[in-house]
């Protein structure tokens, strides 16, 4: 152990003149930790606390994860309560005052995009409801991602003056190619019969990607957001499927698939299983991402 240390020690005194320390963050998502590495480039060093295989509202909050948090010099997350039954007790645990909840370092990026869902009447957690606060699933919106891209910018460049310019430059490009992919998709939208445009989803995941693409939640399997569905709901499910014709079925990969699959085979249709966020450990990049979620919804329409 003490000689890695040495070792390392010695290879920071041989770095080479200019060379910058990298700033440390850690992302909730990875999702977010895909804009936090396009946008930062070699000048940032990301953390992903949660894997794209898991439900971003139940992250198994292991011990590593403290470690993360503890070393971090900034922390993005996605907010309106998406991390909330997870994040804080690591929060506490890491005692860094740079990662708490409003210090500097701290982003929460749902400040930055336009919320959905935002309830008008009371919502009582109690009852299960897990979108108190206005649907957090943002995520899957190219629009709100170019919102974030930026806003991501701009937070990286204040916590290292330095690199502003280059933070500045490489949100532009990759908020510019997002919205290119925006009207590509648009695009491909139009040309699909609105009465093709009609969805179902499992949990609703997915209303900023709907409302980007043009499309209509006739129902969810859920009947509430974290309740899981009953026989009268399942029915009532597909009566409205017949009714409006809605044959796609879109779904995470870690929801259950038994339901939703029996309602497609009932009507004929389809089910789509989308990835919950950017697999950086396969290189994946933000669009590579987007292309797959736009592009399997779109796909099973078109059929
Ligand atoms: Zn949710």
């Amino acid at each position: 152990m003490r000689a890695t240390l040495v070792f390392l020690g010695m290879l920071s005194f041989l770095a080479p003149e200019g060379a910058v320390a990298r700033l440390r963050v850690a992302a909730t998502l990875p999702t977010l930790g895909a804009v936090v590495k396009e946008v930062g480039g070699d000048r940032v060093e990301v953390s992903v606390l949660a894997s794209p295989e898991e439900d971003p509202h139940y992250v198994d909050p292991r011990p590593n994860l403290i470690l993360v948090l503890n070393r971090a010099d900034a922390l993005v997350v996605n907010g309106l309560d998406l991390e909330v039954g997870w994040l804080p007790p690591l929060q506490a645990q890491a005692r860094n005052g740079r990662i708490q909840t409003g210090a500097p370092g701290y982003l929460d990026a749902s400040t930055l995009i336009p919320r959905l869902d935002v309830p008008t009447t009371p919502v009582d957690r109690a009852q299960g409801d897990i979108h108190p606060g206005g649907n957090p699933h943002y995520l899957f919106d190219a629009r709100s991602l170019e919102r974030v891209v930026r806003g991501v910018g701009e937070f990286l460049g204040r916590l290292d003056p330095e690199g502003a310019p280059e933070y500045g430059r490489r949100a532009e490009t990759l908020a510019g190619s997002l919205e290119a992919f925006q009207r590509e998709q648009a695009a491909r939208i139009a040309a699909l019969p609105v009465e093709k445009r009609r969805v179902v989803s499992y949990h609703r995941s997915f209303p900023y990607l709907y409302q980007w693409l043009g499309l209509e939640e006739v129902a969810t399997i859920e009947p509430r957001p974290g309740i899981p569905p009953d026989p009268g709901h399942v029915a009532r499910v597909l009566a409205t499927m017949k009714a409006t014709g809605a044959r796609v079925i879109v779904q995470e990969t870690w929801q259950p698939r038994n339901t939703s699959q029996t309602l497609a085979r009932l009507v004929g249709g389809t089910v789509v299983v989308l990835p919950g966020g950017v697999d950086l450990s396969r290189g994946e990049s933000l669009l590579d991402h987007l292309r797959q979620v736009a592009g399997g919804v779109i796909h099973a329409l078109q059929h």
